[in-house]
């Protein structure tokens, strides 16, 4: 599928029936597989063999959509985790333990946020959240000696701020870690990370690639280009050997391209198990058959309602990297061509009233704590998803209390505006 383009790896991409065999991806329901003897079951657990035995770890269901999505982002290898949560969890985990520091971007999606700020500093691990927008001497400020990773989000959820992929590839690669990022909004349909420096790619495969609010779900995928034996002292895991799986050093024994997957799995997936359902992953597959043809829509909707919205006297100012004149057009221009997502973020003249008002009122746009779905709905991040923080907080975030987060979906955009206009008229 290699010199494909996107289209057709959306369509095609990770399963290649032979003869007779289904033209649409088997549902593998097992937990588990049969070997005939021991020994041949005894080199899957030794790393020796590549197969299946146990479907927390691994399941073909699973792989073959992994294997798409790789495909998609110009990857390595893929995993799939059960969740958006997990998978950047996973990311993080399988190269900083206990005493060691990431820098991060602050205006991350709010779970995420949470996950670092709260969750993962309990596990000992430190974080130091920078302005996307700062300079690279202030990104580089923020490295420490223990610093083992940068993360950061293509289009920021909610914030809607664009990385400057380049900008932080440069600093991570000039301090010896990856560069991990959440593409979930602009999907590889958009923005290819990779092609930019990036070393790592996350999804939460529950937004625009399942794409219609059916499954929740994951992905990490690896661009295989980052060295880990150069910096061999910074990332022992993957550079020494593993106790607790025979003894196997994965930056040796799988190469560039497969280490940090292989690890991940070994490890993470073996000793936590955020597996995905292979039924979830089969409806995950669907989405991704259409992903290419329902990203455009989404964008042309997002800017129909961004440039609808622009203009209204009751509507204070309008965040969407798509339109001109936006803070982060230039940038979202450069790394994403096509167009960016679906996603328009607002606010109004009439504060958090008038923004509670015209959720209210709206009827076609329902209020759901989700986005990038076919159905266009709403949410008030500050008294939802948001909640935990402070109005400090939420500032640092890119987050007012009037912010309403719109999702386009894939309805007529006009019905969509005049859904907006009379709930406008109701502040
Ligand atoms: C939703 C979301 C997540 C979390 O994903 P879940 O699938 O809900 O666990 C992570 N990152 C971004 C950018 C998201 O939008």
């Amino acid at each position: 599928m290699k010199d494909y383009n996107i289209e057709t790896k959306c369509v095609q991409g990770g399963y290649t029936p032979g003869n007779g065999e289904p033209r649409q991806i088997p549902i593998i329901q097992s937990t588990t597989f049969k070997y005939a003897t021991s020994e041949e079951m005894g080199k899957l657990f030794d790393l020796e063999a590549s197969g299946y035995f146990y479907t927390r770890l691994q399941n073909p269901t699973n792989d073959m959509v992994a294997a798409k999505i790789c495909e998609l982002e110009g990857g390595s290898a893929a995993m799939l985790t059960s969740s958006g949560q997990a998978a950047n969890f996973y990311a993080i985990f399988n190269i900083a333990n206990c005493g060691d520091h990431v820098v991060a971007s602050s205006t991350i999606y709010g779970g995420t946020y949470n996950l670092f700020h709260v969750t993962m500093r309990k596990m000992g691990i430190d974080f130091t959240f920078v302005d996307p927008d700062c300079t690279e001497e202030e990104l580089c400020a923020a490295f420490k000696p223990n610093t083992k990773a940068v993360f950061g989000e293509t289009i920021a959820n909610p914030a809607l701020t664009v990385l400057d992929i380049e900008k932080f590839a440069k600093a991570a690669h000039s301090h010896g870690v990856p560069l991990i990022v959440d593409n979930t909004f602009a999907t590889p349909v958009n923005c290819r990370p990779f092609e930019w420096g990036c070393d790592i790619v996350t999804h939460s495969t529950t937004k625009y690639m399942d794409g219609h609010g059916a499954g929740v779900g994951g992905c990490i995928v690896d661009s295989g280009k980052f060295d880990w034996m150069t910096h061999a002292d910074k990332f022992p895991g993957l550079t020494t050997p593993d106790d607790s799986y025979h003894g196997v050093t994965y930056a040796e024994k799988f190469g560039l391209g497969g280490a940090f997957i292989t690890k991940c799995i070994a490890q993470l997936m073996r000793d936590f198990g955020s597996i995905q359902s292979p039924q979830n992953a089969f409806i995950l597959n669907l989405g991704l058959e259409s992903l290419h043809v329902r990203m455009p829509r989404h964008c042309e909707n997002g800017l129909a309602v961004a440039r609808y919205l622009k203009n209204h006297p009751k509507i204070s100012f309008v965040t969407y990297p798509g339109l001109e004149g936006d803070k982060y057009y230039s940038l979202a221009k450069k790394y994403m061509p096509s167009g960016t997502c679906g996603v328009v973020s607002f606010g109004f003249v009439g504060g958090r009233t008038a923004a509670e008002t015209f959720m209210k009122h709206l009827k076609l746009a329902a209020i759901e704590t989700h986005v990038a779905d076919a159905r266009t709905c709403c949410l008030h991040p500050a008294s939802a998803t948001h909640r935990q923080m402070n109005d400090s907080e939420l500032v640092a975030a890119g987050i007012t209390p009037d912010l309403v987060r719109m999702s386009c979906g894939l309805e007529n955009s006009a019905d969509l505006i005049a859904d907006i206009e009379q709930a406008l008229a109701k502040i």
